[in-house]
Protein backbone atom coordinates (compact mmCIF):
# COMPACT_ATOMS: atom_id res chain seq x y z
CA UNK A 1 0.00 0.00 0.00
CA UNK A 2 1.48 3.60 -1.00
CA UNK A 3 2.43 5.85 2.36
CA UNK A 4 -0.02 8.57 1.44
CA UNK A 5 -2.74 6.09 2.11
CA UNK A 6 -1.49 4.15 5.22
CA UNK A 7 -2.80 6.23 7.73
CA UNK A 8 -6.52 5.05 6.50
CA UNK A 9 -7.76 1.90 7.48
CA UNK A 10 -11.60 0.82 7.40
CA UNK A 11 -14.10 3.73 7.33
CA UNK A 12 -15.48 4.45 10.72
CA UNK A 13 -18.59 4.09 9.42
CA UNK A 14 -18.19 -0.05 7.94
CA UNK A 15 -16.85 -0.29 11.09
CA UNK A 16 -19.28 0.58 13.14
CA UNK A 17 -22.37 -0.81 11.34
CA UNK A 18 -20.30 -4.36 11.35
CA UNK A 19 -19.99 -4.03 15.17
CA UNK A 20 -23.89 -3.57 14.98
CA UNK A 21 -24.35 -6.71 13.15
CA UNK A 22 -22.34 -8.57 15.60
CA UNK A 23 -23.41 -7.77 18.27
CA UNK A 24 -27.26 -7.06 17.41
CA UNK A 25 -26.92 -3.45 18.52
CA UNK A 26 -29.32 -0.34 17.36
CA UNK A 27 -27.23 0.93 14.50
CA UNK A 28 -27.54 4.81 14.98
CA UNK A 29 -24.00 4.84 13.47
CA UNK A 30 -23.90 5.01 9.84
CA UNK A 31 -26.05 7.49 8.40
CA UNK A 32 -28.74 5.42 5.96
CA UNK A 33 -32.58 5.63 6.37
CA UNK A 34 -34.67 2.72 7.11
CA UNK A 35 -37.25 3.32 4.97
CA UNK A 36 -37.70 4.13 1.04
CA UNK A 37 -37.67 6.90 -0.53
CA UNK A 38 -40.67 7.89 -3.15
CA UNK A 39 -43.00 5.27 -4.45
CA UNK A 40 -42.48 6.96 -8.33
CA UNK A 41 -38.98 6.96 -7.84
CA UNK A 42 -38.79 3.15 -6.83
CA UNK A 43 -41.11 2.18 -9.83
CA UNK A 44 -39.44 4.71 -12.30
CA UNK A 45 -36.15 2.52 -11.29
CA UNK A 46 -38.12 -0.86 -11.94
CA UNK A 47 -39.58 0.38 -14.83
CA UNK A 48 -36.33 1.41 -16.51
CA UNK A 49 -34.33 -2.15 -15.50
CA UNK A 50 -37.49 -3.80 -17.30
CA UNK A 51 -37.38 -0.79 -19.98
CA UNK A 52 -33.81 -1.87 -21.45
CA UNK A 53 -31.95 0.56 -20.15
CA UNK A 54 -29.24 -1.38 -18.81
CA UNK A 55 -26.54 -0.54 -20.65
CA UNK A 56 -23.87 2.39 -20.63
CA UNK A 57 -25.57 5.73 -20.08
CA UNK A 58 -24.00 8.72 -21.67
CA UNK A 59 -20.54 10.58 -20.32
CA UNK A 60 -22.18 13.10 -18.72
CA UNK A 61 -25.26 11.53 -17.10
CA UNK A 62 -28.39 11.06 -19.09
CA UNK A 63 -29.91 14.41 -20.63
CA UNK A 64 -32.87 13.85 -18.62
CA UNK A 65 -31.24 13.49 -15.39
CA UNK A 66 -28.94 16.62 -16.24
CA UNK A 67 -32.18 18.89 -17.31
CA UNK A 68 -34.26 17.79 -13.82
CA UNK A 69 -30.66 18.81 -11.30
CA UNK A 70 -30.80 22.21 -13.70
CA UNK A 71 -34.38 22.65 -12.73
CA UNK A 72 -33.57 21.77 -9.14
CA UNK A 73 -31.28 24.12 -8.82
CA UNK A 74 -33.03 26.92 -10.31
CA UNK A 75 -36.17 25.94 -8.68
CA UNK A 76 -34.47 26.13 -5.06
CA UNK A 77 -31.10 28.04 -4.59
CA UNK A 78 -31.60 30.48 -8.44
CA UNK A 79 -28.83 29.25 -9.81
CA UNK A 80 -28.74 28.59 -13.20
CA UNK A 81 -26.77 25.79 -14.75
CA UNK A 82 -26.49 24.42 -18.53
CA UNK A 83 -27.37 20.81 -18.20
CA UNK A 84 -25.27 20.26 -21.20
CA UNK A 85 -22.30 21.22 -20.42
CA UNK A 86 -22.52 22.47 -16.75
CA UNK A 87 -23.35 19.51 -15.01
CA UNK A 88 -21.93 15.86 -14.56
CA UNK A 89 -23.43 12.81 -13.13
CA UNK A 90 -21.26 11.30 -10.71
CA UNK A 91 -21.21 7.64 -8.49
CA UNK A 92 -22.80 9.75 -5.48
CA UNK A 93 -21.30 12.58 -3.87
CA UNK A 94 -18.17 10.61 -2.74
CA UNK A 95 -17.26 10.02 -6.54
CA UNK A 96 -17.81 14.08 -7.29
CA UNK A 97 -15.52 14.89 -4.26
CA UNK A 98 -12.52 12.87 -4.85
CA UNK A 99 -13.02 13.10 -8.87
CA UNK A 100 -12.67 17.11 -7.66
CA UNK A 101 -9.90 17.38 -5.42
CA UNK A 102 -8.46 14.75 -8.30
CA UNK A 103 -8.75 16.54 -10.84
CA UNK A 104 -8.45 20.24 -9.68
CA UNK A 105 -5.34 19.67 -7.21
CA UNK A 106 -1.61 19.45 -7.73
CA UNK A 107 0.96 17.22 -5.33
CA UNK A 108 1.90 19.74 -2.61
CA UNK A 109 -1.55 22.14 -3.12
CA UNK A 110 -3.55 22.85 0.02
CA UNK A 111 -7.23 22.50 0.54
CA UNK A 112 -8.60 23.93 3.55
CA UNK A 113 -11.56 22.54 5.28
CA UNK A 114 -13.60 22.45 8.38
CA UNK A 115 -12.95 19.74 11.52
CA UNK A 116 -14.77 17.53 11.81
CA UNK A 117 -14.72 16.55 8.35
CA UNK A 118 -16.56 14.25 6.77
CA UNK A 119 -14.07 11.08 6.47
CA UNK A 120 -13.36 10.77 2.80
CA UNK A 121 -12.26 14.45 2.61
CA UNK A 122 -9.13 13.53 3.74
CA UNK A 123 -8.86 10.15 2.00
CA UNK A 124 -9.52 12.19 -1.30
CA UNK A 125 -7.06 15.09 -0.60
CA UNK A 126 -4.17 12.36 0.26
CA UNK A 127 -4.94 10.92 -2.92
CA UNK A 128 -4.41 13.68 -4.98
CA UNK A 129 -0.82 14.18 -2.76
CA UNK A 130 -2.35 17.49 -1.73
CA UNK A 131 -1.92 18.62 2.04
CA UNK A 132 -5.31 19.24 4.17
CA UNK A 133 -5.50 22.42 6.46
CA UNK A 134 -8.01 21.98 8.88
CA UNK A 135 -10.29 24.91 10.78
CA UNK A 136 -11.79 23.57 14.01
CA UNK A 137 -15.21 24.18 14.70
CA UNK A 138 -15.81 24.29 18.32
CA UNK A 139 -19.31 24.54 20.42
CA UNK A 140 -19.61 27.52 22.66
CA UNK A 141 -23.55 27.89 23.96
CA UNK A 142 -24.95 25.40 22.17
CA UNK A 143 -23.31 25.95 18.40
CA UNK A 144 -20.21 24.95 16.72
CA UNK A 145 -18.72 27.58 15.49
CA UNK A 146 -15.19 28.43 13.68
CA UNK A 147 -12.69 31.21 14.71
CA UNK A 148 -12.42 33.57 11.59
CA UNK A 149 -8.97 34.30 12.44
CA UNK A 150 -7.90 30.73 12.24
CA UNK A 151 -9.67 30.61 8.67
CA UNK A 152 -7.58 33.52 7.70
CA UNK A 153 -4.37 31.95 8.86
CA UNK A 154 -4.77 28.63 7.24
CA UNK A 155 -5.32 30.65 3.75
CA UNK A 156 -1.93 30.50 1.84
CA UNK A 157 0.04 30.64 -1.22
CA UNK A 158 -0.10 27.31 -1.85
CA UNK A 159 -4.19 27.21 -0.96
CA UNK A 160 -5.80 25.34 -3.91
CA UNK A 161 -8.98 25.08 -2.64
CA UNK A 162 -11.70 25.45 0.37
CA UNK A 163 -13.90 22.05 0.52
CA UNK A 164 -16.99 23.18 2.58
CA UNK A 165 -19.33 20.95 3.81
CA UNK A 166 -23.02 22.43 5.06
CA UNK A 167 -25.19 21.56 6.22
CA UNK A 168 -22.58 20.30 8.12
CA UNK A 169 -22.16 16.04 9.13
CA UNK A 170 -21.30 15.49 11.89
CA UNK A 171 -22.03 18.47 13.51
CA UNK A 172 -25.65 19.74 11.89
CA UNK A 173 -24.23 22.97 11.55
CA UNK A 174 -25.38 25.50 8.82
CA UNK A 175 -23.14 27.80 7.93
CA UNK A 176 -24.54 31.32 8.55
CA UNK A 177 -24.76 34.24 5.83
CA UNK A 178 -21.98 35.95 7.51
CA UNK A 179 -19.37 32.88 7.65
CA UNK A 180 -20.41 31.91 4.36
CA UNK A 181 -19.43 35.63 2.80
CA UNK A 182 -16.03 35.51 5.13
CA UNK A 183 -15.32 32.32 3.02
CA UNK A 184 -16.58 33.62 0.32
CA UNK A 185 -14.18 36.77 0.33
CA UNK A 186 -11.17 34.68 1.17
CA UNK A 187 -11.76 32.46 -1.92
CA UNK A 188 -12.03 35.82 -4.14
CA UNK A 189 -8.87 37.67 -1.81
CA UNK A 190 -6.87 34.27 -2.56
CA UNK A 191 -7.96 33.72 -5.94
CA UNK A 192 -8.91 30.15 -4.99
CA UNK A 193 -11.75 27.49 -6.03
CA UNK A 194 -14.59 26.40 -3.70
CA UNK A 195 -15.68 22.59 -3.71
CA UNK A 196 -19.05 22.57 -1.68
CA UNK A 197 -20.50 19.32 -0.78
CA UNK A 198 -24.21 20.02 -0.18
CA UNK A 199 -25.62 16.77 0.34
CA UNK A 200 -27.97 17.94 3.25
CA UNK A 201 -29.54 20.79 1.54
CA UNK A 202 -33.01 19.72 2.13
CA UNK A 203 -32.39 19.19 5.65
CA UNK A 204 -32.08 22.59 7.57
CA UNK A 205 -34.97 22.77 10.14
CA UNK A 206 -37.28 25.38 10.58
CA UNK A 207 -35.35 26.82 14.01
CA UNK A 208 -32.15 26.82 12.24
CA UNK A 209 -30.16 30.22 12.57
CA UNK A 210 -30.08 30.62 8.62
CA UNK A 211 -31.82 28.80 5.74
CA UNK A 212 -29.42 27.16 3.50
CA UNK A 213 -27.46 29.01 0.55
CA UNK A 214 -24.99 27.67 -1.77
CA UNK A 215 -21.57 29.24 -1.40
CA UNK A 216 -21.95 29.31 -5.67
CA UNK A 217 -24.54 31.99 -4.84
CA UNK A 218 -22.48 34.15 -3.35
CA UNK A 219 -20.77 37.57 -5.41
CA UNK A 220 -17.95 36.25 -7.16
CA UNK A 221 -18.46 32.57 -6.33
CA UNK A 222 -20.34 31.02 -9.29
CA UNK A 223 -17.24 31.19 -11.32
CA UNK A 224 -15.13 29.19 -8.93
CA UNK A 225 -17.25 26.85 -7.56
CA UNK A 226 -17.84 23.12 -7.77
CA UNK A 227 -21.10 22.16 -6.20
CA UNK A 228 -22.15 19.11 -4.79
CA UNK A 229 -25.21 17.01 -4.04
CA UNK A 230 -26.22 13.58 -4.25
CA UNK A 231 -29.64 11.75 -4.45
CA UNK A 232 -28.71 9.33 -1.58
CA UNK A 233 -29.80 11.86 1.21
CA UNK A 234 -32.61 13.69 -0.23
CA UNK A 235 -34.78 10.39 -1.49
CA UNK A 236 -33.38 7.85 1.05
CA UNK A 237 -31.35 5.28 -1.30
CA UNK A 238 -28.22 5.81 -0.13
CA UNK A 239 -27.37 2.69 -1.95
CA UNK A 240 -27.91 3.48 -5.04
CA UNK A 241 -25.01 5.98 -6.18
CA UNK A 242 -26.26 9.17 -7.81
CA UNK A 243 -24.69 12.29 -7.13
CA UNK A 244 -23.64 15.53 -9.14
CA UNK A 245 -21.26 18.14 -9.75
CA UNK A 246 -22.67 22.16 -11.10
CA UNK A 247 -19.74 24.05 -12.19
CA UNK A 248 -18.71 26.05 -15.33
CA UNK A 249 -18.21 24.73 -18.13
CA UNK A 250 -14.05 24.38 -18.05
CA UNK A 251 -14.10 22.91 -14.35
CA UNK A 252 -16.93 20.36 -14.80
CA UNK A 253 -14.85 19.76 -17.92
CA UNK A 254 -11.51 19.00 -15.49
CA UNK A 255 -13.70 17.23 -12.94
CA UNK A 256 -15.13 14.68 -16.37
CA UNK A 257 -11.65 13.85 -17.38
CA UNK A 258 -10.91 12.31 -13.95
CA UNK A 259 -14.44 10.59 -13.45
CA UNK A 260 -14.21 9.18 -16.62
CA UNK A 261 -11.08 6.96 -15.69
CA UNK A 262 -12.53 6.17 -12.23
CA UNK A 263 -16.00 4.43 -12.83
CA UNK A 264 -16.40 6.12 -16.87
CA UNK A 265 -20.35 6.16 -15.68
CA UNK A 266 -22.54 4.84 -13.13
CA UNK A 267 -26.13 3.57 -12.56
CA UNK A 268 -27.83 3.94 -15.76
CA UNK A 269 -31.40 2.47 -14.83
CA UNK A 270 -31.05 4.80 -11.65
CA UNK A 271 -30.57 8.08 -13.52
CA UNK A 272 -34.19 8.53 -15.16
CA UNK A 273 -35.25 7.29 -11.05
CA UNK A 274 -33.59 10.29 -9.83
CA UNK A 275 -34.74 12.88 -12.34
CA UNK A 276 -38.46 11.90 -11.59
CA UNK A 277 -37.71 12.08 -7.74
CA UNK A 278 -35.95 15.80 -8.35
CA UNK A 279 -39.71 16.36 -9.80
CA UNK A 280 -41.64 15.37 -6.61
CA UNK A 281 -44.08 18.26 -5.80
CA UNK A 282 -42.12 20.74 -3.04
CA UNK A 283 -43.99 19.07 -0.29
CA UNK A 284 -42.37 16.17 -0.79
CA UNK A 285 -39.17 18.11 -0.10
CA UNK A 286 -41.13 20.02 2.97
CA UNK A 287 -42.58 16.81 4.53
CA UNK A 288 -39.57 14.87 4.22
CA UNK A 289 -37.34 17.91 6.64
CA UNK A 290 -40.06 17.73 8.58
CA UNK A 291 -40.21 14.28 9.41
CA UNK A 292 -36.54 14.60 10.04
CA UNK A 293 -37.16 17.32 12.44
CA UNK A 294 -39.73 15.24 14.45
CA UNK A 295 -37.44 12.58 14.41
CA UNK A 296 -34.68 14.78 15.48
CA UNK A 297 -36.63 16.38 18.43
CA UNK A 298 -37.86 12.83 19.40
CA UNK A 299 -34.17 11.35 19.98
CA UNK A 300 -32.62 14.91 21.74
CA UNK A 301 -35.27 14.66 23.71
CA UNK A 302 -34.10 10.95 24.60
CA UNK A 303 -30.48 11.40 24.75
CA UNK A 304 -30.87 14.13 27.18
CA UNK A 305 -33.36 12.26 29.81
CA UNK A 306 -30.26 9.42 29.77
CA UNK A 307 -27.86 11.93 30.34
CA UNK A 308 -26.09 12.99 27.39
CA UNK A 309 -25.39 16.54 27.19
CA UNK A 310 -26.73 17.08 23.44
CA UNK A 311 -25.85 19.85 20.57
CA UNK A 312 -28.80 20.21 18.71
CA UNK A 313 -28.69 20.05 14.99
CA UNK A 314 -30.02 22.88 12.97
CA UNK A 315 -29.75 20.20 10.19
CA UNK A 316 -28.90 17.02 8.41
CA UNK A 317 -30.05 13.81 10.35
CA UNK A 318 -27.13 13.35 12.80
CA UNK A 319 -26.74 14.95 16.35
CA UNK A 320 -24.13 14.90 18.26
CA UNK A 321 -23.82 14.39 21.80
CA UNK A 322 -20.67 14.81 24.55
CA UNK A 323 -20.56 11.75 26.90
CA UNK A 324 -18.58 14.02 29.67
CA UNK A 325 -21.60 14.07 32.12
CA UNK A 326 -22.10 10.06 31.81
CA UNK A 327 -18.77 10.03 32.97
CA UNK A 328 -17.08 9.89 29.51
CA UNK A 329 -13.94 10.65 28.57
CA UNK A 330 -12.97 9.07 25.51
CA UNK A 331 -15.63 8.78 22.25
CA UNK A 332 -13.63 6.00 20.75
CA UNK A 333 -13.50 3.95 23.90
CA UNK A 334 -17.13 4.54 24.50
CA UNK A 335 -19.06 3.60 21.20
CA UNK A 336 -16.45 0.63 21.25
CA UNK A 337 -18.18 0.17 24.92
CA UNK A 338 -21.87 0.92 24.16
CA UNK A 339 -23.25 -2.22 22.04
CA UNK A 340 -21.70 -4.15 25.35
CA UNK A 341 -23.24 -1.90 27.81
CA UNK A 342 -26.68 -1.33 26.54
CA UNK A 343 -27.04 -2.84 22.68
CA UNK A 344 -26.63 0.82 20.56
CA UNK A 345 -23.79 1.78 18.38
CA UNK A 346 -22.99 5.20 17.68
CA UNK A 347 -20.16 7.22 16.37
CA UNK A 348 -17.07 8.74 17.69
CA UNK A 349 -16.75 12.25 16.03
CA UNK A 350 -12.64 12.67 17.13
CA UNK A 351 -11.73 10.76 14.55
CA UNK A 352 -12.92 13.31 11.79
CA UNK A 353 -10.85 16.20 13.75
CA UNK A 354 -6.94 16.33 12.88
CA UNK A 355 -7.01 17.84 16.70
CA UNK A 356 -8.34 15.06 18.11
CA UNK A 357 -8.63 16.61 21.49
CA UNK A 358 -11.45 18.84 20.23
CA UNK A 359 -13.70 15.90 19.53
CA UNK A 360 -12.49 13.48 22.35
CA UNK A 361 -15.80 13.66 24.10
CA UNK A 362 -18.21 13.92 20.86
CA UNK A 363 -20.22 11.02 20.04
CA UNK A 364 -22.35 10.88 16.40
CA UNK A 365 -25.89 9.31 16.47
CA UNK A 366 -27.82 9.23 13.31
CA UNK A 367 -31.98 9.81 13.62
CA UNK A 368 -32.68 8.96 10.00
CA UNK A 369 -34.93 5.47 11.53
CA UNK A 370 -38.46 4.77 12.55
CA UNK A 371 -39.93 5.96 15.29
CA UNK A 372 -39.51 2.72 17.03
CA UNK A 373 -36.12 2.10 16.57
CA UNK A 374 -34.68 5.92 17.74
CA UNK A 375 -37.62 4.76 20.74
CA UNK A 376 -36.00 1.33 21.24
CA UNK A 377 -32.67 2.91 21.38
CA UNK A 378 -33.47 5.80 23.52
CA UNK A 379 -35.08 2.67 25.82
CA UNK A 380 -31.64 1.07 25.52
CA UNK A 381 -29.51 4.47 26.63
CA UNK A 382 -31.58 4.88 29.85
CA UNK A 383 -29.69 1.94 31.25
CA UNK A 384 -26.35 3.42 31.28
N1 LIG B 1 -20.69 14.04 2.07
C1 LIG B 1 -21.30 13.97 3.25
C2 LIG B 1 -21.19 15.12 4.18
C3 LIG B 1 -22.02 12.82 3.60
O1 LIG B 1 -22.59 12.75 4.79
C4 LIG B 1 -22.09 11.76 2.68
C5 LIG B 1 -22.81 10.49 2.94
N2 LIG B 1 -23.31 10.17 3.98
C6 LIG B 1 -21.43 11.88 1.47
C7 LIG B 1 -20.74 13.02 1.19
C8 LIG B 1 -21.44 10.77 0.47
O2 LIG B 1 -22.55 10.78 -0.30
P1 LIG B 1 -22.84 9.59 -1.35
O3 LIG B 1 -23.41 8.47 -0.55
O4 LIG B 1 -23.78 10.19 -2.30
O5 LIG B 1 -21.56 9.23 -1.97
N1 LIG C 1 -22.44 9.54 5.11
C1 LIG C 1 -22.84 8.50 6.00
C2 LIG C 1 -22.49 8.92 7.41
O1 LIG C 1 -21.95 9.96 7.60
C3 LIG C 1 -22.19 7.19 5.72
C4 LIG C 1 -21.60 7.03 4.39
C5 LIG C 1 -20.61 5.91 4.36
O2 LIG C 1 -20.74 4.94 5.07
N2 LIG C 1 -19.62 6.08 3.54
O3 LIG C 1 -22.73 8.19 8.31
Amino acid sequence: LIARMRPFGTTIFAEMSALAVRTGSVNLGQGFPDTDGPAAMLDAAAAAIHGGRNQYPPGPGIPELRAAISAHQRAFWGLDYDPDGEILVTAGATEAIAASILALCEPGDEVVCFEPYYDSYAASIALAGAVRRPVTLRAAEGRYAFDPAELRAAFGPRTRLVLLNSPHNPTGKVFTAAELAQIAQLCVEYDVLAVTDEVYEHLVFSDAAAPHVPLAGLPGMRERTVQISSAGKTFSCTGWKIGWVCSTRPLVSAVTRVKQFLTYVNAGPLQPAIAVALESPPSYYQEFRDDLQRKRDRLCKGLTEAGFSVLQPEGTYFVTADITPLGGADGVDFCLALPERCGVVAVPTQVFYDDADAGRRLIRFAFCKRDEVLDEAVARLQRL
